[in-house]
């Protein structure tokens, strides 16, 4: 099943460019900026990284980001984690970047778009990886503070397919975006949101009903919520599932509890993705090991994941197909 996961290309719909920050670099680009942070070690830093919840893991994750100040540095970040995508058969990813966590320490937009744009180009000409991006809110901010960031961002319009909602979810749901997604729809892009993460399904309702989301983000508790689990079949709304997350999170207690399994049984488009994956232990093909070793997953499973994730993204149907071509020529290799 390694082998056959590892073969299969795959499509990622969740992934934050911040997440993929791993220490070595970390330290590497710290050191180039001449940025004190608060290790001395590499293995401090790992240490660090042993949090017991959402809000724990955001404190690292923002001081870790701190000290990306030049366009290089979020060139280096995007590379880094193209290579990932490279060394993973991801062929298609959805990347998820926080303005936010950067203009509120005076980082300009522009320094931050440009760099991951570069890295973009580059990953494409080099390992024929396509890329959209998604620039998500933070939500522990206000509605105000992405109402500016939509204003910056609207000379990259064209650089940008979708705009998402991440950070702490408890006490921040997605109705106090409302009419910041409805601005964004206007200017054209793909609304998308986390909820049901830690936060519980009402949240995944407010998510679908009032910004209107195109996906989910996680939106693992649905299945609270037995209406709302039709509601998501009959909207044809597919949900972006990271397992590595949940589990180091603590939103799911050992994997063989994990709810994907149940999702599939349910109909649910979900997708399998790493979140922040330099952070919770692993790229995509460790995420799919991981759950299909939990879940007993079969082949047939996967192969619905993997196409889930290229019909639920938001390529062309040119491109989809494409890619689903690609991944009925690996299933048949394989055999
Ligand atoms: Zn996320």
């Amino acid at each position: 099943m390694k082998d056959f996961i590892a073969a299969l290309p795959k499509a990622e719909l969740h992934l934050h460019i911040e997440g993929s920050f791993e220490p070595e670099l970390m330290f590497e680009i710290a050191q180039r900026n001449q940025i004190e942070i608060p290790y001395k070690t590499i293995d401090e830093v790992k240490k660090a990284y042993q949090f017991s919840c959402l809000q724990d893991f955001l404190d690292i994750y923002y001081a870790g980001a701190g000290v990306l100040i030049q366009e290089k540095d979020f060139y280096d970040l995007a590379m880094a984690y193209y290579q990932k995508c490279y060394e993973n058969n991801v062929i298609h990813t959805e990347i998820m970047f926080d303005p936010q966590t950067h203009t509120e320490r005076g980082i300009a937009f522009e320094t931050v778009i440009n760099g991951l744009q570069k890295a973009r180009l580059d990953a494409k000409e080099k390992w024929g990886i396509n890329s959209l991006f998604i620039m998500s809110y933070l939500r522990h901010l206000s509605e105000e503070s992405a109402f500016e960031t939509l204003k910056q961002s609207l000379p990259y319009k064209d650089l940008i397919t979708s705009v998402g909602l991440d950070s702490s979810e408890m006490g921040n749901p997605p109705a106090k975006f409302k009419n910041v997604f409805e601005a964004s729809v206007k200017e054209g892009y793909i609304p998308v949101a986390h909820a049901g993460e830690e936060g519980p399904a009402e949240y995944i309702w407010e998510a679908i009903d009032i910004l209107k989301v195109a996906r989910i983000d996680h939106g693992n508790r649905c299945l609270e919520d037995e209406n709302l689990v039709q509601e998501i079949v009959k909207r044809n709304l597919a949900l972006t599932v990271c397992p590595l997350s949940n589990l180091e999170l603590r939103n799911t207690d050992v994997m063989t509890n994990h709810p994907l399994k149940r999702l599939l049984d349910r109909d649910i488009k979900a997708t399998v993705n790493s979140d922040d994956p330099a952070y919770f232990g692993g790229y995509m093909n460790a995420n799919f090991q991981a759950v299909q070793e939990a879940l007993d997953l079969s082949k047939e499973d996967i192969i619905t994941l993997v196409k889930n994730s290229f019909n639920y993204s938001f390529a062309t149907d040119e491109q989809k197909k494409y890619y689903l071509e690609k991944v009925y020529e690996a299933v048949a290799d394989f055999n």
